[in-house]
């Protein structure tokens, strides 16, 4: 403590680079040198104290001793605030009590004393001024030296040549070597202290341009040292922290405000060249953090690049990519691969399984799609599609690769064993993993659907020929067998096939497609009524059978036109069985396609209302297939065509798959039994069971019935014993050109009458 207060009193700290140096050292001086004086003063005031005896001397020291006493203190306490005062007092108390001394002391101690003082002010002036005004205190010396010479002689005391070296010697040290030192000293400290000063502000300037450079790098920038404490960070970089703690940030561990997202545990990912990581008090935003060592300091400059916008963009194109991707490989209503993606999916399977591996590839086609389409609207048929493809993904195995070729067809690529080989046991393994009936909205749906099959490897070996080869097998199924599978003659049977569709459209299209008419017949034998079938006759006189080309022409969406055409041959007939007063109903074949197209159905009602008698003369024959049975358009339209008052036919029944429900929904008021029932009578018992059942059935429900394909006596017997209404078949009459039934006065149809 009591060193500090000297330091301090002293002004010894060394602040050496202070602006006020000089001033700060001249207070130091002064106070050094006046404290010795004064403890000197106070040495002798208190001596003559002691030695006090009453003497006029004794009172002059004792008095000089407190002035001097005082004087110094005084100058002591103005040392700080007046140093140019009292650096200039000090001085001149020394000159003034050297002078005095000599002067007035008479004793050789009293002038010696005096002349040290005088002698002691080159080195005191030296300290406060500079070295001119100390040396001319030097030569003014010079006086002091021969007045002390003087007085020495004349008092003759000490003289001799040993004083006198002396008092030259004195003279020289005090006088020039002690000042000459001291000012060389003191030259020698101010150049020093001017080569530190400049050297500091060189240092200054370069550190400002270093803190300019480092605030302005246009980078956010950190320095760290090896332990990751962050030392500095400019503008930018602060701007990246949140304000609140931007503050806090120096001095802190850089691992509390930033953290690696790529790997969280890795403390010193700052020492890595580069990486990403993001805020700790921001997870949304994101930095690229840069390292640029500095060797020298060990140090690390980091550069922090805010990389959150980037980031976002990556992302968002990412999702992008993933998007179009998903668009390019997926199906984007079922999430299903596409043809392209299930092809790739399948090649790959084939690619890495064994040369033993056995597989089923089969194509799904939702029959009567565009009914749906048009009776419940694109939104809701999505929907079947989508609920289709959702059951048939949890009923198929994860080993079985599915995909949506396009519209109503999908594809499965299943792995199959021995046992599924067998044609019948693939066929009840599909059938069960599809669903029977969706629900839409309130409706449930029955759905029927049209497969094509092919094996793998026999049927092909890479996924593109099995689904040309399925899409084979498809075209050859139909409502009976609604899996086909494909074999070696469908192919050609297609390309045939697709030649007769051209040749079918410029049928149609030429009106080459004739309606020929089978009787039917009442119990009597009398013609009772007549269908109209379609014949097609080729130019090399063949005929194609109505069976065939009425389903490609369904296919082909030329089944409207087609019956357009036929419906306006039979009406030209009618119109003039009409004029003769002949009142033979026509029956009129009807697949269903035909009353959902609007333009057939505005014919055919516009033709009856121009005329009336139409609707009696005119029958409507609909087969039982289950688009037509639950339809509700077709149902609208066929209830309409009822009230109009035409009868309505249900054909082929019990081959298709109505329930009792649709059956009576239907406005129908005949039930037509197919062939196929009656080609086995009379001697098979079961056929005969089905049709005395739907006899009893027709009856209940106020139906009458024509048996069809009646072509022995004792069929048509049987049936006529069992109720049945009219009889239809080769035993009565073939179907035959309208022409020869009306030819010569409509001789064949009379000639009839007297067959049976
Ligand atoms: P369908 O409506 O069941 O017609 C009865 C079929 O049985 C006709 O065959 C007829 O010639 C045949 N048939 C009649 N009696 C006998 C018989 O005693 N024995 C044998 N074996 N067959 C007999 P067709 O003319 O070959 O017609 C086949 C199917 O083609 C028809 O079956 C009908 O579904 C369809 N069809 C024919 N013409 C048309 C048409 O104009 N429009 C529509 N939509 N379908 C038609
Ligand atoms: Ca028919
Ligand atoms: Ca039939």
């Amino acid at each position: 403590m009591f060193l500090n207060f000297f330091k301090q009193y002293f002004v010894l700290d060394d602040l050496d680079n202070d602006e006020k140096h000089s001033i700060r050292f001249r207070i130091s001086a002064l106070r050094i040198l006046l404290s010795a004086s004064l403890i000197a003063i106070l040495g002798f005031t208190i001596h003559s104290l002691i030695e006090l005896d009453g003497s006029e001397e004794g009172f002059l020291f004792l008095s000089l001793g407190l002035l001097y006493t005082i004087m110094t203190s005084c100058l002591m306490m103005l040392s700080r605030r007046f140093h140019r005062f009292a650096s200039m007092a000090l001085p001149a108390l020394i000159a003034l009590t050297g002078v005095l001394f000599i002067a007035i002391s008479g004793t050789s101690n009293g002038i010696e004393f005096g002349v040290i003082s005088l002698y002691s002010l080159p080195l005191v002036i030296r300290l406060f001024y500079n070295f001119k005004i100390s040396l001319f205190f030097s030569a003014a010396n010079v006086l002091t030296l021969v007045t002390d010479l003087y007085l020495s002689r004349q008092q003759d005391m000490y003289w001799g040549t040993g004083t006198l070296y002396m008092q030259l010697m004195l003279f020289a040290l005090l006088n020039f070597g002690l000042p000459l030192s001291v000012s060389r000293m003191l030259k020698t400290l101010h150049l020093s202290i001017n080569r530190l000063r400049d050297l500091a502000d060189r240092l200054n300037h370069q550190s400002d341009l270093y803190e300019e450079i480092f605030e302005h790098t246009g980078t956010p920038t950190l320095l760290c040292d090896k332990k990751g404490i962050v030392l500095k960070l400019n503008q930018k970089a602060l701007d990246l922290f949140p304000e609140d703690s931007a503050n806090d940030i120096e001095g802190t561990k850089i691992n509390d405000w930033i953290a690696s997202t790529s790997d969280a545990s890795n403390k010193f990912f700052w020492q890595k060249n580069v990486s990403e990581c993001v805020l700790k008090s921001n997870t949304k935003s994101f930095l690229e953090v840069h390292r640029s060592s500095l060797t020298t300091h060990g140090h690390y400059v980091l550069h922090l690049q805010d990389i959150t916008h980037l980031r976002a963009l990556t992302e968002e194109l990412e999702t992008t990519q993933q998007t179009n991707s998903r668009l390019a490989h997926f199906d984007s209503l079922t999430r299903l691969p596409n043809h392209q993606n299930f092809c790739n999916q399948v090649n790959h399977r084939i690619r890495n399984v064994s040369d033993y591996y056995t597989g089923a590839m089969f194509i799904i086609r939702i029959s009567q799609f565009k009914l749906l389409n048009k009776q419940y609207g694109r939104e809701q048929s999505n929907k079947v599609i989508l609920n289709f493809s959702r059951t048939l993904q949890a009923r198929l195995s994860d080993k079985t690769i599915s995909g949506r070729l396009r519209g109503v067809k999908f594809a499965c690529f299943m792995p199959v064993g021995q046992t599924y080989l067998i044609q019948r046991n693939l066929r009840t393994l599909i059938k069960s993993v599809l669903p029977e009936q969706i629900r839409i909205g309130e409706d449930i749906l029955n759905i029927d659907y049209q497969i094509g099959v092919a094996y793998y490897q026999n049927e092909g070996e890479t996924a593109e020929e099995l689904l040309e080869r399925c899409e084979m097998a498809l075209e050859y199924s139909t409502s009976a067998e609604r899996i086909a599978f494909f074999d070696q003659q469908l192919e050609a049977k297609l390309i045939q096939e697709h030649k007769l569709g051209l040749a079918l459209g410029d049928a149609i299209k030429n009106k080459h497609i004739q309606i020929w008419l089978q009787p039917q017949v009442i119990s009597s034998g009398e013609i009772r009524s007549f269908e109209a079938l379609a014949r097609w006759r080729l130019e090399d006189g063949s005929y194609v059978s109505p069976i065939v080309f009425i389903r490609l022409a369904e296919e082909l969406g030329l089944l409207p036109k087609l019956a357009e055409n036929l419906l306006r041959q039979l009406v030209d007939v009618l119109e003039a069985w009409h004029q003769e007063s002949i009142k033979t109903p026509i029956a009129f074949n009807l697949a269903g396609q035909e009353l959902m197209n609007d333009v057939f159905f505005a014919l055919l009602m516009s033709m009856t209302s121009e005329r009336p008698w139409l609707s009696e003369m005119l029958e409507l024959e609909i087969t039982e297939t289950s688009p037509v049975m639950t339809n509700p358009l077709i149902h609208k339209r066929l209830r309409a065509l009822s009230q109009y008052g035409y009868s309505i036919a249900i054909d082929d029944f019990g081959t298709g798959q109505a329930s009792m429900g649709q059956l009576i929904d239907i406005p129908a008021n005949i039930l037509k039994i197919d062939r196929r029932f009656v080609a086995p009578l009379p001697d098979d018992k079961r056929h005969l069971d089905i049709v005395k059942s739907t006899i009893q059935l027709a009856r209940s429900l106020n139906m009458s019935v024509i048996a069809e394909g009646i072509e022995t006596r004792e069929q048509a017997n049987l049936l006529i014993s069992l109720g049945c209404d009219t009889l239809q078949g080769y035993y009565f009459g073939k179907p035959s050109p309208i022409s020869e039934w009306t030819e010569n006065n409509n001789e064949k149809a009379k000639q009839l009458r007297m067959v049976y």
